[in-house]
């Protein structure tokens, strides 16, 4: 049988280095140092589980295939990375699966991985545990193409003997695989946003959509699991503050169950690796009904955010 194809062996890595990292992550926290720095000020956290879990993926992903662009979130000084946080696994299952057509013939240095090595970090120093997601998102020719979102406490409230966390990951073209895919209740109208970004436009831009319900939690990839897994159906977040490693895994999932996610205007999201961090003009996603939101989103709240 032909090797399988460099797409498929790179998510097939990017499952067990995120596997890994949901160790990582765990182990912090119950070792009891979270070794808290601000960044931009205090809503912008960067823990010991941060820090090592982007060593980590960063590492083990260059050492497998040194040609790929991997831009991970955190600015770390580029020392030499222990070998205990390297990662040389891949997942078997994902390998035996055929790489959909129209990726078969990509190059190393024709993909970028972006990296949010702790997704929902704030809510990680609060103890919201299953708030907390790792991602890896695989782009090729500016599109978010692949993706692995692990959720290391999934479960956590579930009881000692539940198996703890899960690894979801999908590729457009071939699905999306982790978990059960499940319809938000028809006719109702959920939306998911920011619990520690929020500020007047964030909630005037809820607002105007009238929803029957609000649910505030943390991570751009926790509010993705909430629209695939039917809990909400729209995430709407008018204000800058979320970057390309937040939507890049999160968006090739909910593409490849047929969902759709843009900023606020309606523009889709480059990933090239010389496209601009930040997501400036906010995020609206679906998994389905996108119309519906996007059509209610006032030209005041979409003026208000510049790309
Ligand atoms: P949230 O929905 O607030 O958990 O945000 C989703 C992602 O975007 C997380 O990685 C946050 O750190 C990031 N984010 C959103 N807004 C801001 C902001 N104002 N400052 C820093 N990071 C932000
Ligand atoms: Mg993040
Ligand atoms: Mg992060």
């Amino acid at each position: 049988m032909a090797s399988p194809a460099l797409l498929m062996r790179v998510v097939a890595s990017a499952y067990s280095v995120a596997e890994k990292a949901a160790t990582i992550v765990r182990n912090v926290m119950s070792a009891g140092d979270l070794g808290i720095v601000e960044k931009a000020g205090p809503n912008d956290l960067q823990t010991k589980a941060d820090r090592l879990v982007q060593m980590s993926i960063c590492a083990s992903l260059a050492r497998k295939f040194p040609k790929v662009t991997i831009i991970g979130e955190e600015e770390l000084p580029t020392e030499d990375v222990t070998e205990d946080l390297i990662e040389d696994g891949h997942c078997e299952e994902i390998l035996k699966k055929p790489c959909p057509a129209q990726y078969t013939g990509i190059k190393e240095e024709e993909l970028v991985i972006w990296v949010d090595p702790l997704d929902g970090t704030k809510e990680y120093t609060e103890g919201l545990l299953d708030h907390v997601t790792v991602l890896i998102g695989i782009a090729y020719g500016g599109k978010a193409i692949a993706g692995v979102i692990n959720q290391p406490y999934y479960n956590y409230e579930a009881g000692a003997n539940a198996v703890l966390g899960r690894t979801i990951w999908g590729v457009l073209g071939m699905g999306a695989f982790g978990f059960q895919l499940t319809e938000a209740p028809a006719g109702k109208h959920i939306i998911v946003t920011t619990r520690s970004h929020s500020n007047a436009l964030v909630n005037e831009c809820i607002t105007a959509l009238n929803p029957d319900h609000v649910i505030r939690v943390g991570g751009a990839g926790n509010k993705i699991i909430q629209l695939i897994e039917g809990k909400a159906s729209a995430y709407v977040f008018a204000s800058p503050g979320c970057k390309k490693w937040d939507t890049c895994a999160p968006e090739a999932i909910l593409h490849a169950v047929g969902g759709k996610i843009t900023d606020i205007r309606g523009n889709s999201f480059q990933y090239n690796k010389e496209v601009k961090h930040m997501n400036s003009a906010g995020v609206l996603a679906t998994l389905r009904n996108y119309d519906y939101y996007a059509c209610r989103i006032p030209n005041t709240v979409k003026e208000s955010l510049v790309p």
